[in-house]
């Protein structure tokens, strides 16, 4: 039998190679070795989106096209859309009975996103109450893995404080405590150079951009402002074309070299510009034309089968959950 893992992504826009490097590519390998479910989280999007729902809902399907089109395997993993499983919010509703507001407001993550969306005098209830949310989304699956970065060890650590508090007042065997498994990749930086790559920002290169508008965008990097003249001395750090070549170029003897030769002076913009451009092509073309395999009817289908197996998953965990409470009245 194989561990069951979750890890998901909200539907707010296509993903881009910040999430390639960050974690696709790691699912592809995580799903031989374990059981794994993936979820396009449509309601925690709504969080910080209830006012425009199209942006969420129509890219349901452009993100799972996203996971079949890199590699995704729907016979080895079970893709699932988190609305279509109304057991996840009951849980929700009985989880929030175990966890206080002061210990929610010390959670560093959503402290620091309450910041970034302008919330600080009027945060939305949904939004604050996300970590609970997503100790839902992990234990009605029984995940005993997730796959994470270091910014969301605080939503492991307060689902597994849930899970030791319910099982203490309900039932020591009902539920069971999962482990992160870390993932050592650094954030990829925005083509802005300001902060990462995110979807939100739109500061990302989509892995469904079309070859005109990756080249558009490596064009639009940030170098070094002092770079001016060609013959100039040009720095490396915090160049966002050169941390682009060392992520994504194949071969690292050329990228040190050619470090090498913009730092003497006499190399431009433009030509470290088109090698990365002419490696960010290479690397997208496969999985754009992956992507024009999956019609959005057969993408529904693999939708609709794995929402279907998860939600029996779930169903059998408020089974669990509605035994231990007492609430089996008929
Ligand atoms: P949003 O702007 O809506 O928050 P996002 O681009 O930040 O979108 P998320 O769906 O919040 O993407 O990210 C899901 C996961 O993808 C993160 O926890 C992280 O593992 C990975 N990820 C996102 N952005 C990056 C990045 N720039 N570099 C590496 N990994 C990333
Ligand atoms: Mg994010």
């Amino acid at each position: 039998m194989k561990k069951r893992i979750l890890t998901g992504d909200r539907p707010t826009g296509g993903l881009h190679l910040g999430h390639y490097i960050g974690s696709l590519q790691n699912r592809v390998k995580l799903q031989n070795e374990y059981d794994q479910y993936i979820m396009i989280a449509d309601v925690q999007a709504l969080t910080d989106n209830f006012d425009n729902p199209n942006k969420i809902t129509q890219h349901v399907v452009e993100v799972a096209k996203d996971y079949l089109s890199i590699g995704i395997d729907p016979s080895q993993t079970t893709i699932l859309v988190q609305s279509q499983i109304p057991e996840i919010a009951e849980l929700t509703v009985y989880y929030l009975n175990l966890v206080t507001l002061g210990r929610l407001e010390r959670n560093p993550t959503v402290k620091s996103e309450i910041q970034q969306k302008g919330y600080s005098d009027a945060i939305p209830v949904g939004f604050f109450c996300y970590p609970v949310s997503q100790a839902a989304d992990i234990t009605i699956f029984q995940a005993e893995f997730v796959p994470v970065g270091d910014d969301q060890l605080p939503m492991i650590e307060q689902t597994n404080e849930i899970v030791r508090r319910f099982n203490r007042i309900y039932n020591r065997n009902a539920l069971k405590e999962c482990k992160a498994i870390l993932s050592h990749t650094s954030r990829l930086i925005g083509i802005d150079g300001k902060s990462k790559a995110s979807k939100s920002l739109a500061n990302a290169i989509a892995l469904s951009d079309t070859p005109e508008e990756i080249k558009q965008k490596v064009f639009q990097m940030y170098t070094d402002p002092n770079h001016i003249k060609v013959s100039d001395p040009g720095c490396v750090e915090g160049n966002v074309v050169f941390t682009y070549l060392d992520a994504f170029h194949p071969n690292k003897e050329e990228v040190k070299s050619l470090k090498d030769d913009y730092r003497r002076g006499g190399v431009g913009d433009r030509v470290i510009k088109n090698i990365l451009n002419d490696s960010l092509q290479l690397l997208l073309e496969p999985i754009r034309l992956a992507r024009e395999q999956f019609d959005s009817n057969l993408v529904k289908e693999i939708l609709q089968n794995g929402t279907q197996k998860a939600r029996e998953r779930a169903q059998e965990t408020m089974e669990i959950v509605r035994t231990a409470i007492g609430l089996t009245y008929f």
